[in-house]
C-alpha cells in the first residue's frame, strides 16, 4: 500500500483492555524469555560482580510506521557515511583544524583537548597500527514541515560505542512474534509480515569485528570490549560476544578502564597489547589483543582519573586495531557534522577524484543524496560569511554572528557540545539565557542546529519494567531511527571497506526533548513499513 494511504494519526489501533493486557503479558514475556534485558538500577549504581537477575528493557508494543522509501534511503545512504567517516578519520590536516587544541574545539573544551593532545603526541612518535576500525550509527528523523513532503533528517552520526544493535534485533523479532501470535487482533491492514523488515544487528556487526580480528591476522588474539563500570546494558553486548564465538571462534575479554590500568601492558619492542590474566583463566596468564572495541570512554565522566586517560593512550599506542581509534572518536564530533554542511566539504571527502581516483568518488547525484539528509547548522563562533571564525567581534566585544542568529531562532533551534549519550543540548526557549550565560571563548565548542520538525500526531503503547501496575502508557511519540554500518580503513591504500548493516528504532513520549533509552526517556521499537 502506498504511504499516502497511511494515516499516522491513527496509530497506534484503538485496543480493549482485554487485548491490551494479552499484548503486554505476550510482549514482556517474550523479552524475558529472549534476552531483551537489562541488569536492574541499584542504589549504589554498582553492579555485583556475579549477575542474578534482570528486568525487561523499555519496549513499545506496536511497531513505529515509516515511510518505506525513506527507510530505504536512510540504508542507501549508509554506504557513502561509512566511507565519509572512515576518511575524515584518516584526515590529520582537517581533525586538528576542526577538533584539534591548537586551532580548533579541543581549545575550548577540555576533554575533547585532551583526547586530541594525546592523540597528536603518539602521532608525532608514530603510530604503529595504520588500520582503523569503526562501528558507526548514523540517526534520523521525519521532518514534515507544513506544504513539503516528508523525508529524513540526520540527528546525527555516531562512532563510537554505538549502542543498542543487539537489543533492536530483538525488538524487531519481538513484534514479529506479536504478529504470528495474535495477528495484532486485526486491527490495522498495515500489520502484515511484509512490512516489518528483517533486521540481522548482531549478525552484522559481529561480522565487521571479525573482519578487524582477520585483518590484525595473529590466531588465538582475542577482542577487547572495553566496558563501563556498574554497566546495566550488558545485554546489549554479550550477544555480540556469543556470536564472535559461535560462529567466528573469536574469544571476548571484558575489562573496565579501572582494571585495566593494572592489566594492559605493551610489548616494548612490537607495541602488541597483552592483557593480563590469571593463569587458571589462561595457562600464559595473558591475552593478546587484536581489537580494542569501546563500550566506555566516550564522555568526560567514563575518565573519573587521570589515569583512565593513560589507560586510553596506551591503547591507542598499542598495534591492535581500535574500534574507534580517537582520531574516528574526534570525526564523530558534532562539530564536524556541522563542518560537513559547509559548501565543498561533502565534495572534498567524497568527490575528489585527484585524490582517491575514479572508483573511490561518488557522483554529484550520490553526494546530493546524502546532503538531502542535512538540517542546517552553524558554529557559534562565525562570522556573517559563515566559514570563518568572527575573531573580529570577539576582540570588539560584540557577539558573533553565530550567536546572534542563535537568538534570533531560538524557537526552532537546538544547541549542542562536543558531548555523547544524551542529556547535554539546550533547546528552544531555554536557549536566549543560555547563551547569556555562556562565556565568548567557549562559543567554539557548540554549534546550532535547526530542529527537526517530526509528525506529531501519532502514538504508541510503552512499556517499562518496574511501573507500579505494569500497565503500559499510551503516548504521543516521535521515533528515532538509527541505521547502523561498519568500515575498515586505513593502510597503505587508503582503501575504506563497509557495511550497511541493520537498524533500530527508539521511540519517545512528545513531550520530551530528547529520547535516550539508557537515561530512560523512551523505550526500543521497531518498523512498519508503510
Ligand atoms: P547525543 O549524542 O547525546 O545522543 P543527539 O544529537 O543525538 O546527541 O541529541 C539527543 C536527542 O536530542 C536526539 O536523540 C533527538 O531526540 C534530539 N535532537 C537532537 N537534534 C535534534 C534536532 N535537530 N531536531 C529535533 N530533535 C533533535
Ligand atoms: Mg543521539
Ligand atoms: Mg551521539
Amino acid at each position: 500500500m502506498a504511504s499516502t494511504t497511511f494515516d499516522f494519526a491513527s496509530w497506534p489501533p484503538a485496543l480493549s483492555d482485554t487485548q491490551l493486557e494479552t499484548l503486554t503479558v505476550y510482549a514482556t514475556s517474550y523479552a524475558l524469555s529472549h534476552g531483551l534485558l537489562y541488569l536492574p538500577p541499584t542504589a549504589s549504581g554498582r553492579q555485583p560482580t556475579v549477575p542474578s537477575s534482570a528486568i525487561h528493557a523499555p519496549i513499545s508494543l506496536f511497531p513505529a510506521p515509516f515511510p518505506r522509501k525513506l527507510f530505504d534511503q536512510g540504508r542507501r545512504i549508509q554506504k557513502a557515511y561509512n566511507i565519509l567517516y572512515a576518511r575524515i578519520a584518516m584526515d590529520e590536516e582537517f581533525l586538528d583544524r576542526i577538533m584539534g587544541a591548537e586551532e580548533g574545539v579541543g581549545k575550548v573544551d577540555d576533554f575533547i583537548g585532551q583526547l586530541w593532545r594525546g592523540w597528536k603526541k603518539l602521532r608525532d612518535v608514530g603510530l604503529v597500527q595504520p588500520l582503523q576500525f569503526g562501528l558507526f550509527r548514523s540517526d534520523y528523523l521525519l521532518h514534515a514541515p507544513a506544504n513539503e513532503p516528508l523525508s529524513i533528517k540526520q540527528v546525527e552520526f555516531n562512532t563510537i560505542s554505538v549502542s543498542f544493535g543487539c537489543l533492536s534485533q530483538k525488538v524487531a523479532e519481538l513484534h514479529r512474534y506479536l504478529l504470528s501470535a495474535t495477528n495484532y487482533y486485526e486491527t490495522s491492514p498495515f500489520l502484515k509480515r511484509e512490512n516489518f523488515p528483517a533486521n540481522d544487528n548482531i549478525t552484522g556487526l559481529a561480522n565487521g569485528l571479525a573482519e578487524a580480528q582477520k585483518a590484525y591476522g595473529v590466531p588465538g588474539s582475542q577482542i577487547l570490549f572495553v566496558v563501563q563500570t556498574g554497566e546495566r546494558n550488558v545485554f546489549d553486548q554479550r550477544p555480540l560476544e556469543y556470536e564472535l564465538l559461535e560462529k567466528h571462534s573469536i574469544h571476548i575479554i571484558r575489562q573496565t578502564f579501572d582494571e585495566l590500568a593494572h592489566t594492559a601492558s605493551l610489548d616494548p619492542s612490537t607495541s602488541v597489547l597483552r592483557v593480563a590474566v590469571p593463569k587458571d583463566i589462561h595457562p600464559s596468564g595473558q591475552v593478546e589483543i587484536s581489537t580494542v572495541y569501546y563500550r566506555a570512554g566516550y564522555m568526560p565522566y567514563d575518565y573519573a582519573t587521570p589515569a583512565d586517560y593513560a589507560t586510553r593512550f596506551l591503547l591507542e599506542e598499542s598495534c591492535a586495531i581500535k574500534c574507534p581509534s580517537i582520531a574516528l572518536q574526534l570525526a564523530g564530533g558534532k562539530k564536524v557534522q556541522e563542518v560537513l554542511t559547509q559548501p565543498g566539504m561533502l565534495e572534498r571527502f567524497l568527490g575528489d577524484e585527484a585524490k582517491y581516483g575514479k572508483d573511490g568518488v561518488l557522483s554529484q547525484e550520490e553526494i546530493e543524496d546524502l546532503r538531502k539528509s542535512f538540517m542546517g547548522m552553524w558554529g557559534l563562533d562565525v562570522a556573517e560569511d559563515m566559514l570563518t571564525p568572527d575573531v573580529d567581534a570577539v576582540k570588539a566585544g560584540r557577539e558573533e554572528f553565530g550567536v546572534r542568529k542563535a537568538r534570533e531562532a531560538a524557537l526552532s533551534l537546538v544547541l549542542k557540545p562536543q558531548r555523547e549519550g544524551g542529556g547535554n543540548n539546550v533547546y528552544k526557549e531555554a536557549v536566549p539565557s543560555f547563551l547569556d550565560s555562556l562565556p565568548p571563548q567557549e562559543r567554539q565548542a557548540w554549534i546550532a542546529m535547526e530542529l527537526i520538525k517530526s509528525p506529531e500526531d501519532t502514538g504508541n503503547y510503552l512499556v517499562r519494567a518496574g511501573t507500579e501496575s505494569q500497565a503500559p502508557v499510551k503516548a504521543e511519540v516521535i521515533s528515532e531511527l538509527g541505521i547502523f554500518g561498519w568500515a575498515l580503513f586505513g593502510g597503505s591504500t587508503k582503501e575504506v571497506k563497509e557495511e550497511e548493516v541493520g537498524w533500530l528504532v527508539r521511540t519517545k513520549s512528545k513531550d520530551s526533548n530528547e529520547g535516550g533509552v539508557a537515561t530512560g526517556f523512551s523505550v526500543l521499537d521497531s518498523l512498519l513499513l508503510v
